[in-house]
C-alpha cells in the first residue's frame, strides 16, 4: 500500500497510532487550512494527527468559487502586502505545488464608462501584475493585463450585451478544483508520516493545571465510523474548524475567544453552451463581486453574501439568491439566463472572522 493513500485500514492504523503514542501536534478540522497546516507541520519533522468530522474537504472547503486570486479588490482597500503573498502563493501553486489542479484564467471586466473607470481599473489590475511579478522573482505564472475596445471585448467573448460595456480589460488568475486540493494536502501530508482520520470528530479536549494555567493536552475524538471514542495525547492542538471555530472552543473553555460569523455565498451552474464565450467574467457588483467561471463543460456563477443562522452543515440556495445571481448575470449577457438554463446550485459558508465586540458582525469581507 503506498503511504499517501487515505484508505480505511490507513485510517483505522493513524487512529491507532495517534491514541497510543502523543503527537506534537493534533489539528482539528480537515478543510484546506487544517490540511495545510498538517502538510506544513510534517515536513517540518513533527509527529501529527490531523482529524475531520466529515469527509476531507466537507466544510466550506468544497463549496468555494475555486480561484486561486490575490484578491484585486483588498488592493482597493490598500492590503498590499496580503495581495502580494497570495499572489506569490498563486505562482507557486500555478508552476510547483500543484500544477495538475490549479489553471490559469483569464477573465474580462467589462468597462461600463471611457477613460476614468478603465483608468481606476487598469491602475488596479497593473499593480495586481506587477506584484504578481514581484512574487515570482521578476517573471510572472500569468500573461499580464490586456485592453480592449468594445468590438474586441465581444470578439473575445461574443455572449457579452452590447451595451454593458464601451470596453473591457483582460487580466489573468487562476481556478483550483478546490477539493482536491484539499485531497492531495492531506495525502501529501500523509506521505510525510501524518496521521489522518476523516468521520472522526472531536467532542473534548484533555486539560492540565501547570502553575496555575490550565492548558489543553489533547482531545477525546469520536470514530464515528466504529462508534467508539479515543483520546489523543497533543503538546499542540490547532483548532482549523472555520465556521465551526465558535464550538470547537467552545469545547475547550468557556472564556470565548474568537468570533467567527458564517457568510453564505452560493453558486450556479449553467451548462457551457447557454454562454458564448471562452474567458470568464469579473463583475464589481454593488454588494460584492461576480465572478462567471468556465468550468469544463458548465459555467460556474457566483457569488452572494448573506449570514447565515442556520446548521452549519447544510447552508442551502434560496429562490432570492438564485434571483440575485440571474439579475447579476443577466446585466451583462447578451442571452437571458433563466432558471431553466441552472442545472446545479451550490452554497458554502466563509468563517469571517470577527472583531471581539458584541452585536452583528461584518458581511463582505470573504475572498469571493
Ligand atoms: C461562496 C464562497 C466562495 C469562496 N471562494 C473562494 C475562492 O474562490 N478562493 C479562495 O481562496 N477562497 C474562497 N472562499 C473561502 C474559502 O473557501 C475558505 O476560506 C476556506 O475553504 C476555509 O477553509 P477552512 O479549512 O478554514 O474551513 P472548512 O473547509 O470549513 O474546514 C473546517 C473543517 O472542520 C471540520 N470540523 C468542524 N468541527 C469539527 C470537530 N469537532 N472535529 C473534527 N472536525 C471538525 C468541518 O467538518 C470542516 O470540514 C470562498 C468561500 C465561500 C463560502
Amino acid at each position: 500500500m503506498p503511504r499517501t493513500s487515505l484508505t480505511p485500514a490507513q485510517r483505522e492504523q493513524s487512529l491507532s497510532d495517534m491514541s497510543s503514542e502523543p503527537v506534537d501536534l493534533l489539528v482539528v478540522g480537515g478543510g484546506v487550512t487544517g490540511a495545510g497546516i498538517a502538510l506544513d507541520a510534517a515536513t517540518r519533522g513533527m509527529r501529527v494527527a490531523i482529524v475531520e468530522a466529515q469527509d476531507w474537504a466537507g466544510g466550506t472547503s468544497q463549496w468555494s468559487s475555486k480561484l486561486v486570486h490575490g484578491g484585486l479588490r483588498y488592493l482597493y482597500q490598500l492590503n498590499f502586502a496580503l495581495v502580494a503573498e497570495a499572489l506569490k502563493e498563486r505562482g507557486l501553486l500555478l508552476t510547483r505545488t500543484a500544477p495538475h489542479l490549479v489553471k490559469a484564467q483569464p477573465f474580462l471586466w467589462p468597462l461600463k464608462t471611457p477613460v476614468v473607470e478603465r483608468s481606476y481599473s487598469a491602475v488596479g489590475v497593473g499593480m495586481y501584475d506587477m506584484l504578481s511579478q514581484f512574487g515570482g522573482g521578476g517573471q510572472s505564472a500569468v500573461p499580464s493585463q490586456r485592453h480592449y475596445s468594445k468590438e474586441g471585448a465581444r470578439e473575445l467573448f461574443p455572449g457579452i450585451r452590447g451595451d454593458a460595456l464601451v470596453g473591457a480589460i483582460r487580466f489573468y488568475d487562476a481556478r483550483v478544483d478546490d477539493a482536491r486540493l484539499v485531497l492531495d494536502l492531506v495525502r501529501t501530508a500523509r506521505g510525510y508520516g501524518a496521521m489522518c482520520a476523516s468521520r472522526t470528530q472531536v467532542t473534548g479536549y484533555l486539560k492540565e493545571t501547570v502553575d496555575g494555567t490550565e492548558r489543553v493536552t489533547g482531545a477525546v475524538l469520536r470514530d464515528l465510523e466504529a462508534g467508539r471514542d479515543l483520546e489523543v495525547r497533543a503538546t499542540y492542538v490547532v483548532n482549523a474548524t472555520g465556521v465551526w471555530t465558535e464550538r470547537t472552543q467552545d469545547l475547550a473553555t468557556d472564556k470565548g475567544g474568537l468570533r467567527v460569523l458564517a457568510s453564505k455565498g452560493i453558486h450556479i451552474v449553467v451548462p457551457k453552451d447557454r454562454i458564448d464565450g471562452e474567458a470568464g467574467i469579473f463583475l464589481r457588483t454593488e454588494k460584492s463581486v461576480l465572478f462567471i467561471i468556465p468550468w469544463d463543460r458548465h459555467w460556474v456563477i457566483g457569488t452572494t453574501d448573506t449570514e447565515w443562522t442556520e446548521d452549519l452543515q447544510h447552508p442551502v440556495t434560496t429562490s432570492t439568491d438564485i434571483d440575485y445571481v440571474l439579475e447579476q448575470a443577466n446585466s451583462v449577457l447578451a442571452r437571458t439566463l433563466t432558471r431553466e438554463d441552472i442545472v446545479g446550485t451550490y452554497a458554502g459558508l466563509r468563517p469571517l472572522l470577527q472583531p471581539k465586540t458584541k452585536g452583528r458582525g461584518v458581511l463582505g469581507q470573504g475572498l469571493a
